[in-house]
C-alpha cells in the first residue's frame, strides 16, 4: 500500500465512524456534533469558501445552533482572496484572520477539494442539509469575442493573475513577457493590478507572496510600456482612487497619458458625485499640472511609462508576420452617447493599431451554472434571487459575486452575504425553512465521497499547508511561498 493510499485508508476509517477531524481539537465532528437545548439544530452547508462564503457562515453561526459546512473545490480556503487580492496588497488579506476565526467555531466545518456540481450534487446536498447557500464566486472570465483572441500572446486577467498569485490551474501558463509595450483591454481596478505588478521594481514584489516562478519570469520581462485601453472617457473609468494613485507614484515609472483627454474636465468635476469627483480631481491633476519639481527627477530616471487611452474599442488582434502569435490589437475609435456611468461608446467608424506582443483582456469575470436544478441567468452571470433567497427553490440562497454580479470589493461581499444570512436566520425564525425532518449533514455526504474516491481536506489540513508555504516564504524574505500544485498539497496533508 502507497503512503498515499494508507493515509486515505485512516482518513476513510475516520470518516465512516464519522471522527473527520482530530479528537484533540475536537471541532468539526460531523456526525458526532454535539447538539444543544433541541434535538434539530439547522444543517446548513455553503458552497466556495471565498468572503461570500466565510462571512455568510460567520453570520449564520450567530443562531446558537446552527452548524455550518463549507464546501470548497480547492484543496485551500479563501477563494479571491488568495488567488485574485494582488500579492503587494498584504493589508488586504489580513480578512483571513477574521475567517480563520469562523472556520475555528465548533460548528462550522471547512471540507475542501470538494467540486459542488461534480463531486457531490446539489441535489444530494439538499437532502443532507436544510438549507444551502451558493457561494461560488465568478470563476470563469468574460470572452473579448474578437478575432484573434485565442492567439499565443493573449492572456486574460483571470489566467494572468491567477498565475502570478500561484492558482493552481494557472500554475504552467508561462506568459510571454518579450515584447515591450503591454496593452491591457480594461480600466478597471483588476487592469491597474496587473500593469502594476508589470512595471513594478522587482525589489518590491520580492517582499510579496507572488511566486516564485512569476517573480522569476517577471525579473526577465522587457515590458516597459502599458497601455490600458477603455471603450468610454475618464469619466467612465472603473478604477478606484487608491489604485490609481499607487499607480502614479509607482517608483521607476511614469504617467503618459494625453492631456487633450482631460480637456475641459476641470469644470464639468464640481457637479460629480464624490468619489467620481476625487478621482476625476487626481486624473485631471496627473495629467494636466506640471510636476513639482522634486519629482521632476524621478520621472526624467523612469525607465518605464504606463498610460490610459480613451475612446478605443479592440476589434481584432493582429498577427504577426510568421502567422503564429499576436502583434498588436487593432481598435475603433469611440465618441459617446449620453452623458455619465450610462454612457455608451458607439464606433466614429475611424481605426488605429498598436504594435504589442502582450495583450490582456481584463473585461470581467462570469459566473457558471452548477447545476441543473439551479436556476442561472445566463445573460447577467447570476443566480436570480431576491434576498438571496433563490427565486423558486425553497432551502436554496446566494451570496457574493454568484448573487450579485462579479463587481465590488470585499466590504460589498461582506455587506450583501450578511443579507443572505439574515434573510436565511428569519425563514427559521418565521417557519418559512422547516426544520422538521432531521438531517444527515456532512456525514451522509462524507460517505458518498469516500465511495467516490475524493479526498476531502479539513481547515487543520489547511493549517498544515499553510505553515509549509510560511516557513518557505521566510527562507526568501516573503510572508509565504505559495504551493500552486495540488497534487503536492495533498501530499504534505497526507503525511
Ligand atoms: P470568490 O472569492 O471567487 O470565492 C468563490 C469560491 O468558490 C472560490 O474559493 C472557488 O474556488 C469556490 N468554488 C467555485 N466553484 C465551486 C464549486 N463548484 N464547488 C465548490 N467550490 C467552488 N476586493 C478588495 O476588497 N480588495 C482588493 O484588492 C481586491 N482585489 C481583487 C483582485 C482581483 C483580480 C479580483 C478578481 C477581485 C478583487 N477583489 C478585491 C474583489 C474580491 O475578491 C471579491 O469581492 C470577492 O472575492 C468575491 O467573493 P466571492 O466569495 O463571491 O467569490
Amino acid at each position: 500500500m502507497t503512503p498515499r493510499c494508507s493515509w486515505m485508508w485512516r482518513r476513510a476509517r475516520c470518516m465512516l465512524l464519522g471522527r473527520s477531524r482530530s479528537a484533540a481539537t475536537g471541532r468539526c465532528l460531523g456526525a458526532e456534533r454535539t447538539l444543544t437545548s433541541t434535538s434539530h439544530p439547522p444543517k446548513i452547508c455553503i458552497v466556495g469558501s471565498g468572503p461570500a462564503g466565510f462571512y455568510t457562515a460567520q453570520h449564520l453561526l450567530k443562531h446558537t445552533q446552527a452548524v455550518v459546512d463549507i464546501y470548497e473545490k480547492l484543496p485551500v480556503p479563501f477563494g479571491l482572496v488568495r488567488f485574485g487580492v494582488a500579492p503587494d496588497h498584504p493589508e488586504v488579506k489580513n480578512v483571513i484572520n477574521t475567517f480563520t476565526q469562523t472556520a475555528h467555531s465548533e460548528r462550522c466545518c471547512f471540507i475542501g477539494n470538494v467540486t459542488v456540481g461534480r463531486d457531490v450534487t446539489v441535489e444530494e446536498l439538499r437532502k443532507a442539509y436544510d438549507a444551502i447557500v451558493l457561494s461560488y464566486g465568478a470563476e470563469d472570465k468574460r470572452e473579448l469575442e474578437i478575432p484573434g483572441e485565442e492567439l499565443p500572446g493573449v492572456y486574460s486577467a483571470r489566467d494572468f493573475v491567477g498565475w502570478y498569485n500561484g492558482l493552481p490551474d494557472n500554475r504552467h501558463l508561462s506568459p510571454d513577457l518579450g515584447s515591450e509595450t503591454a496593452v491591457i483591454l480594461g480600466q478597471g481596478n483588476v487592469a491597474l493590478d496587473i500593469a502594476r505588478i508589470l512595471l513594478s521594481p522587482l525589489e518590491l514584489l520580492k517582499k510579496t507572496d507572488i511566486t516564485q516562478s512569476a517573480l522569476e519570469a517577471i525579473s526577465h520581462s522587457r515590458v516597459k510600456r502599458v497601455w490600458l485601453i477603455g471603450r468610454r472617457g475618464p469619466l467612465q473609468v472603473a478604477f478606484t482612487i487608491k489604485e490609481l494613485r499607487e499607480m502614479i507614484h509607482l517608483p521607476g515609472t511614469r504617467p503618459i497619458n494625453d492631456p487633450s483627454d482631460f480637456y475641459g474636465l476641470g469644470d464639468i468635476v464640481k457637479d460629480l458625485p464624490r468619489p467620481r469627483k476625487r478621482l476625476t480631481e487626481l486624473l485631471v491633476k496627473s495629467a494636466l499640472e506640471k510636476p513639482k519639481e522634486r519629482d521632476c527627477s524621478h520621472l526624467a530616471q523612469s525607465d518605464r511609462e504606463w498610460g490610459l487611452r480613451f475612446f478605443r474599442k479592440p476589434v481584432a488582434v493582429l498577427l504577426s508576420e510568421d502567422g503564429k502569435r499576436a502583434a498588436g490589437v487593432r481598435l475603433s475609435v469611440t465618441r459617446l452617447e449620453g452623458v455619465g456611468d450610462t454612457a455608451v461608446a458607439v464606433p466614429t467608424g475611424q481605426v488605429e493599431e498598436i504594435r504589442c506582443g502582450l495583450i490582456l483582456s481584463s473585461i470581467g469575470y462570469k459566473s457558471v451554472p452548477i447545476s441543473p436544478v439551479v436556476p442561472f441567468r445566463p445573460n447577467k452571470g447570476v443566480i436570480p434571487n431576491s434576498m438571496g433567497r433563490v427565486q423558486g427553490t425553497p432551502g436554496l440562497y446566494c451570496s457574493g459575486w454568484v448573487k450579485r454580479g462579479p463587481t465590488g470589493v470585499i466590504t460589498t461581499t461582506m455587506a450583501d452575504s450578511f443579507d443572505t444570512a439574515q434573510a436565511l436566520l428569519e425563514d427559521i425564525k418565521s417557519g418559512a425553512l422547516p426544520l422538521s425532518e432531521p438531517r444527515p449533514g456532512s456525514s451522509a455526504i462524507r460517505e458518498l465521497l469516500l465511495l467516490r474516491g475524493i479526498q476531502t481536506v479539513s481547515f487543520s489540513d489547511w493549517e498544515k499547508i499553510d505553515a509549509v508555504e510560511v516557513a518557505r516564504g521566510a527562507e526568501v524574505g516573503k510572508p509565504r511561498e505559495k504551493i500552486s500544485d495540488s497534487e503536492e498539497m495533498m501530499r504534505l496533508i497526507c503525511r
